[in-house]
């Protein structure tokens, strides 16, 4: 069972304690935009195999979004952070560089 611990409240949560939100980081497009940019907001996403970024909900605790760095194959969880950030902390991704020799973090666009 997925576990993570919330960055707010400190709590140890199984996944029945929170809410998916799906892809985290994500450029948002909205009016005024092109076509191709709102539709690649609205149905595009990365899916990997390996290293993903996802937003959740501890909608059992104290009820505020987080993102989780974790791995889809494998669970492993690299760390949570808050919600308003546009990129994860440094120290994610130097965990996760340390586990999975040549990952990197994709540029914002
Ligand atoms: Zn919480």
């Amino acid at each position: 069972m997925l576990t993570l611990k919330c960055p707010y409240c400190g709590v140890q949560a199984d996944e029945t304690e929170l809410h998916a939100g799906g892809e985290a980081h994500l450029t948002r497009h909205g009016p005024g935009s092109s076509d191709a940019d709102f539709e690649s907001y609205l149905f595009m996403r990365e899916n990997p195999k390996g290293v993903h970024f996802e937003r959740w909900r501890h909608v059992n605790g104290c009820g505020k979004w987080f993102h989780a760095a974790r791995c889809t194959m494998t669970l492993e969880v690299f760390g949570t952070y808050p919600a308003q950030t546009s990129e994860p902390p440094k120290k994610i991704r130097d965990a996760i560089t340390a586990k999975r020799p040549g990952w990197t973090w994709r540029e914002l666009s």
